[in-house]
């Protein structure tokens, strides 16, 4: 065992591993990439994890770096969740609700608490937590705040940022601070401290005072984003200023978060489901735009296209049996509105209808549950695809988190169909229609070198379609390792070296999961590919995206 992990040993409640077994099973996350870890240790409480930035941050002055890489389950499809150094696997031990204000609908939880145990939990409060990601069942609360994840209600009800209150955060030197919108008297008692958080308020703030121009210009037409810093979040047109949105989506390059509050919306459960059918990708995108427009927005507008559907049909002949009907629609949509028991939204069901009539789709609306279960499945049949190997070829998470502006959204679907074409590709597309944020996973081998080499050209033309279509490279999975070397060609120089700042002013030393996010070269990036991919560590639950 190294000196590092001894002096770790000695001083941390929790435990500290450097079995080869351990480190080959935190050398992958969900992503293509792979990254074998000096060591593992599990936080037993703030003050570990305390110790262990602090321990750090000490060798790092004396020119010794080794980086920290926070983990919740592992499921980063970015390649964030790894990392050379010390990973600091929150699940084992920081895994508890602290606090659920029933007033407030405010829920207070250690970072590595699973995220389907919080909203079982919320859920006997008659609450919930509705950015959720497809992966609820397997990850971690604080996986989702550091990626700023979302899903399939984020259409009408937004994205992690959008409900985090207030972090408990552990800073490169291993301070711990508390962040929260504060308003310009508690503010400027920040910018007063004789502390690295002061230190970091002050150097934020002269940062945002100084470029307020090119951070306004950032602000971009998707309607969710999880690429770059959210510095147009940080300060308000009142002088109030709020670090937290900052360290959401920052995927633990800023800080490491051993507490998050969130805060929680009404649990409606009673829904109508619409199964829309669109003979083209104009009918589509018309229902996208129309929809979007409703006074009270769908729950839930998610999408399959006909080639999903020809491949699940072959690979699991009796999953969709009686649930869609041949030939398929070009593009089949799950169109849901909650709290169905309400008024107000039955005549938002009828509205949609109407919209629908209008198109020329076809759609039945479903309100029975068990019925609505098998519509799900049409969407949730991704899984099947997501899951599935055919002589070497997988799915391959690498162009799969795209999102543009909801008006680009036939753009969209035609500019990668383009690319299936030219790349000779067998690849299909779901995802999230209302927000057009869609998933791609072409199949693909990696023990093949011409497969390898198309991975990046194919992440080369899709980054160049969806920025092309005033997109961003991440929805919701962040740009992590894999897409890091493409975040200068989404927000531009200016707003890229702003970004590289920020990362300066929080971690001088590059301690904090560095190779995320910031200063990463494709080159890097390919000599992490792994040469198969896998799942393996997620079979535990069907890995639905
Ligand atoms: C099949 C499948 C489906 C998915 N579907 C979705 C989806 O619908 N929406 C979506 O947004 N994502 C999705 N993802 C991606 C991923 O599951 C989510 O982003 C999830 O929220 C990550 O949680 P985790 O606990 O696994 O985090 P990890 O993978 O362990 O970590 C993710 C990132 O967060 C950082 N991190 C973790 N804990 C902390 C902490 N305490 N402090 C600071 N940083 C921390 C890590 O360093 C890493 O950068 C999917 C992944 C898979 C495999």
């Amino acid at each position: 065992m190294s000196k590092v992990a001894h002096y770790l040993q000695e001083h941390l409640l929790g435990e500290v591993m450097t079995s080869a077994d351990a480190r080959r099973y935190f050398s992958t996350d969900a992503s293509v990439l792979a990254m074998t870890p000096a060591l593992v240790v599990y936080p037993r409480n703030e003050n570990d994890v305390r110790k262990t930035a602090r321990f750090t941050w000490q060798l790092a002055e004396r020119g010794r770096v080794i980086p920290i890489t926070a983990r919740g389950a592992g499921t980063d499809l970015s390649g964030a969740a790894l990392g050379s150094g010390i990973i600091l696997s929150f699940p084992a031990h920081m895994h508890k609700i602290l606090e659920f204000d029933s007033k407030s609908g405010v829920v207070t939880v250690e970072a590595g608490i699973n995220y389907a145990k919080l909203q079982q939990t919320l859920h006997t409060h008659d609450r919930f937590l509705p950015p959720y990601p497809a992966s609820v069942e397997y990850s971690t609360v604080g996986g989702a705040v550091a990626n700023n994840s979302s899903g399939e209600k984020t259409v009408k009800y937004g994205d992690t940022r959008d409900y985090t209150r207030a972090l408990r955060v552990v800073l490169a030197n291993g301070e711990v601070i508390q962040t929260r919108r504060l308003n310009k008297r508690e503010f400027s008692k920040k910018l007063g401290l004789a502390t690295f958080e002061g230190e970091i308020y002050r150097a934020l703030d002269a940062l945002i005072e100084d470029n307020q121009k090119t951070i306004d210009a950032a602000i971009s037409g998707v309607t969710k984003n999880a690429a770059g810093y959210a510095l147009t979040e940080v300060r308000r047109k009142d002088g109030s200023f709020d670090l937290t949105p900052l360290f959401v989506g920052s995927q633990g390059t800023l800080g490491i978060v051993t507490e998050a509050s969130l805060e929680t919306e009404n649990y409606t459960p009673d829904t109508a489901l619409i199964v829309a059918s669109f003979s083209s990708l104009e009918q589509a995108q018309a229902a996208v735009l129309e929809l979007r427009e409703l006074d009270d927005m769908p729950s839930a507008m998610e999408m399959v296209d006909d080639r999903l559907l020809g491949l699940v049909e072959r690979l699991a002949p009796n999953l969709l049996k009686d649930v869609v009907k041949k030939p398929f629609a070009r593009v089949t949509m799950l169109i849901e509105f909650d709290a169905y028991g309400d008024r107000h939204q039955k005549k938002m069901v009828k509205k949609a209808s109407k919209i629908l009539e209008r198109i020329g789709a076809e759609y039945h609306i479903e309100t029975d549950p068990s019925q609505q279960e098998k519509y799900w499945k049409i969407r949730h049949s991704s899984a099947v695809i997501v899951g599935h190997a055919e002589n070497g070829l997988k799915a391959l998470p690498i162009i799969e988190d795209g999102i543009v502006p909801p008006e680009r959204f036939r753009e969209y679907l035609e500019g990668l169909y383009a690319i299936f074409e030219r790349a000779h590709l067998q690849a299909a597309v779901w995802g999230h229609a209302g927000d057009a944020h869609l998933h791609v996973q072409p199949f693909l081998d990696l023990s093949q070198v011409g497969d390898r080499q198309k991975v990046f050209r194919l992440m080369e033309e899709y980054t160049s379609l969806v920025l092309s279509l005033g997109g961003s490279i991440s929805g919701e999975h962040g740009e992590g390792r894999l897409r890091a070397p493409y975040l200068a060609k989404q927000y531009g120089p200016e707003m890229y070296a702003l970004f590289q700042k920020v990362k300066l002013i929080f971690d001088p030393y590059g301690t904090l999961n560095p190779g995320v996010k910031v200063n990463v070269s494709m080159d890097t990036v390919k000599a992490l590919l792994r040469s198969g991919y896998s799942l393996d560590h997620l079979y535990g639950h069907l890995p639905r995206t």
